[in-house]
């Protein structure tokens, strides 16, 4: 019996109402999901992550990776959305009780949307201790200059999440201290301090290039202690990578259910091409490797929503849910022959916006490191 079974009930009906057909024209005409993300809000789903008490679902990260794993399975794609789950985190964790009043209920009503986060920069990249965009405490105020890149959906989000240096890397004792989290309001901010850049991308995913010049930021905006950015960047990383790993694991489902129907209805030289053992044996390899991964995904998120220790497991459930969600795409593609290249069939979509999680949130080499480094106890190698 599977403990979800009502709320996957109630996400596929939503997701029913967006098929595939939805996702292709979006992606065709690289335009945003509004109908579907308003959808999502109002049936409560993006609140998921939110306690009762600010207004949300109170649900775990169990529930939430569900959540967008059926939306995966569907044919469709959570990146539009899936960042509120995840980025309201550090806000929940780290904000004070009057930011998480100011800010929490208003996001759980869907009146505010807060989907942008902004990490990475073009000269640091997966080094997160080298970012340069600096803010500097003027008074009540920080004054921010500098630049992101890839901050997804900064276009389509009224708050964003930045993380800048409070103080230079020249002056700091470990290379990870002197960075510190802000609640950025882009609907104040934008022609005011902050340019926004779209970046076309081989994925319908709204991401953007962010420029800081002069930017300010009400004190109040900080979230936690100055300085302690990392810590509360490195807490919600593990919620992250868990709910990627379960959007793997939908598209690694749906590539699996399209290439099989299509396996058993497709006939050449007389027989369904499902019959060769050269068709069947990828599919059954990458079903297993996607249960696998699946597994080790509820794992992760048991350890998480216990208040356990999970970064091993997250990191594990992302790098298998990835690797085993193009493994999935690939044998898909192979299975439908041609017709795998035609648009009408969305293998080719799903295709290329599943190969994203080879690189982004976390490269599977920077998952890899992190495995050999924190888990085996093998020398650092970076
Ligand atoms: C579509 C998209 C959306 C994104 N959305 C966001 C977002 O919303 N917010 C945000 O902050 N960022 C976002 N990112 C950025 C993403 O997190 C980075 O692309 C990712 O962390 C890798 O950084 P990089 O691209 O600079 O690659 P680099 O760090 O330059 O790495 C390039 C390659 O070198 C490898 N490499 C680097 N160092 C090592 C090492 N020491 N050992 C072994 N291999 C190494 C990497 O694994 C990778 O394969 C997004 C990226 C994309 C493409």
């Amino acid at each position: 019996m599977d403990p979800y079974a009502d709320l996957r009930d109630g996400v596929r009906k939503l997701c029913a109402r967006f098929p595939e057909t939805y996702w292709r024209k979006l992606d065709e005409e690289e335009a945003y999901p509004e109908a579907f993300v308003e959808a999502m809000t109002e049936a409560g789903y993006l609140a998921a992550l939110i306690p009762e008490e600010y207004g949300g679902a109170g649900l775990g990260v169990a529930e939430a990776s569900v959540i967008l794993e059926e939306i995966h399975r569907s044919g469709g794609n959570a990146a539009a959305c899936h960042a509120q789950m995840y980025v309201m985190g550090t806000l929940l964790r780290h904000g004070s009780e009057e930011q998480k009043r100011r800010y929490l209920p208003a996001i759980a009503r869907g009146e505010l949307r807060l989907q942008a986060f902004g990490v990475t920069e073009p000269d640091a990249g997966s080094d997160t201790a080298a970012i340069r965009t600096s803010a500097v405490r003027r008074g009540d105020r920080y004054v921010i200059h500098g630049q992101k890149i890839w901050t997804s959906r900064a276009l389509y989000s009224d708050l964003m999440l930045l993380v800048a240096r409070t103080t230079p890397l020249e002056a700091v004792r470990r290379r990870t201290d002197g960075l510190s989290i802000f609640l950025v309001d882009l609907r104040e901010a934008v022609g005011k301090g902050v340019t926004i850049r779209p970046i076309r991308t081989m994925i319908n995913h709204h991401t953007c290039e962010v420029f800081f010049d002069g930017l300010e930021v009400p004190a109040e905006n900080l979230i936690g202690e100055e300085g302690q950015g990392f810590r509360y960047l490195l807490d919600g990383l593990n919620a992250e990578r868990i709910l990627i790993a379960a959007e793997c694991i939908g598209d690694g489902y749906w590539f699996i259910e399209k290439a099989t129907q299509y396996a058993k209805e497709r006939v050449v030289f007389g027989r369904p091409i499902g019959q060769n053992q050269g068709i069947q044996f990828p599919l059954a390899q990458a079903y297993a490797h996607v249960r696998a991964a699946d597994l080790m995904r509820f794992e992760a998120a048991r350890r998480f929503d216990a208040g356990l220790p999970c970064g091993p497991e997250a990191n594990m459930a992302k790098l298998l849910a990835a690797d085993a969600s193009w493994e999935a795409a690939n044998a898909a593609l192979q299975t439908f022959g041609g017709f795998g290249f035609a648009r009408e069939y969305d293998i080719e979509r799903k295709f290329r916006e599943t190969r994203l999680y080879q690189v982004a949130p976390v490269s599977t080499n920077l998952i890899l490191a992190y495995i050999a480094h924190k888990v085996l106890g093998l020398p650092k190698s970076y």
